[in-house]
């Protein structure tokens, strides 16, 4: 299609700095070419141990670390070491539809748990409480959240936390968006009391670092789960590719201006998606804490969320994604990525107000 604008994909537009490819090919030139330890480059492992330590206040040893291909690779291997055929996994609705792949693959079962628009898509601790069955294994959360871009706050986690902790879940907390908080510090779940033990923390470079193609991630985790993860992302992959992990220390050691300039570009593009969706009547939308996704409800316009995507599409050749694609509770909403410059959105936005106002 023409002249389309998409706002669909959550990939961001921006390149990896020059800084980290130059890198990674001197060090390519210097014979990085080879099989990686399993576990990863021991120079991204021990930069990771220290790095992670002094952001979380835990002690996290080398060996609570893993290398993976991307923050997906993570999400699979931790499943994988942790689900037995039968296993409930919670997930809170709506969610990155990856999650449902991997946990059926791991013989697993998922349980949704919705949240809803009221709230601003923030998992309620009762809802959580209440799925909770004999069968539950572990527990999702994603924050900053992809599609919301809800994030949880600490109250939020404390209460959580407990929950978790009480019935012994597992926790993944995938935070591939946590430089992408807009307000306030990033908080995690791992860091509440005894949360270390079960939890297993995800992360990428993919987002933070503009680094998608390079299939880097990475996760720790508690000494009685790593080495389980790690046999799985051995047999799996062998290793994480060694330019990718090379290309991951670069960007982890340098100057971090770029990657902080790439997010206060995201956080005011969602600003600007935000302000002009309030001046569309019949669209309401919560202003996202953090990610660059935004999630307006739309039922008033068309309460079918594939329909409003597909006509928009055709009708003024925007993509957004229909929000039913993130599970039930999404349905009435779309989502809407910030991954263009400013002036391609305004376009963009010029263009749904006239959608949404043709009938009007
Ligand atoms: N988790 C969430 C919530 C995501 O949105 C994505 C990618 O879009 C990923 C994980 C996986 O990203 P990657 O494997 O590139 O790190």
């Amino acid at each position: 299609m023409d002249d389309c604008i998409s706002l669909g994909i959550g990939e961001p537009d921006f390149d990896t700095p020059p800084d980290v490819i130059n890198q990674a090919m001197q060090d390519v030139l210097q014979g990085y070419t080879h099989y990686a330890p399993a576990q990863g480059d021991p120079e991204l492992l021990r930069l990771l141990s220290r790095q992670l330590s002094r952001e979380t206040g835990l002690d996290i040893l080398e060996s609570n670390l893993v290398a993976t291909p991307g923050g997906m690779g993570a999400l699979s291997a931790a499943l994988q070491a942790v689900l037995e055929p039968g296993d409930e996994v919670l997930i809170p609705e709506p969610y990155f539809p990856a999650y449902k792949a991997h946990v059926i693959m791991a013989g697993g079962t998922v349980v949704p748990v919705p949240t809803t628009f009221d709230t601003g898509f923030t998992l309620r601790p009762q809802d959580l409480e209440q799925a909770v069955t004999a069968k539950t294994k572990a527990l999702i959360l994603n924050s900053p959240n992809n599609p919301t871009g809800n994030v949880l706050d600490a109250e939020t986690l404390d209460a959580l936390a407990e929950i978790v902790r009480d019935r012994q879940l597992i926790v993944l907390s995938d935070e591939v968006y946590d430089r992408m908080v807009f307000e306030g510090r990033f908080e995690s779940i791992v860091t509440r009391p005894g949360m270390a033990e079960q939890t297993v923390v995800i992360k990428s470079c993919s987002k933070t670092f503009a680094m998608t193609g390079w299939r880097v991630g990475y996760a720790f985790g508690p000494e009685w789960l790593m080495p389980q993860m790690i046999k799985v992302v051995n047999y799996a992959t062998t290793c994480v590719n060694s330019p990718g992990q090379r290309a991951a220390l670069a960007a982890l050691r340098m100057d971090q201006s770029p990657f902080i300039a790439m997010a206060e570009s995201f956080q005011r593009r969602v600003g600007l998606l935000w302000k002009r969706l309030q001046e569309m009547p019949g669209i309401l939308c919560h202003r996202p804490a953090g990610s660059f996704y935004l999630f307006p409800d739309i039922s008033k316009v068309n309460p079918d969320s594939k329909d409003f995507a597909l006509s928009l599409l055709e009708e003024e050749k925007v993509l957004v994604i229909p929000g039913a694609a993130f599970g039930q509770s999404g349905e009435g909403c779309v989502r809407i990525a910030g991954t263009v410059g400013e002036e391609k959105l305004e376009k963009a936005m010029d263009r749904l107000q006239r959608f949404v106002h043709k009938d009007q």
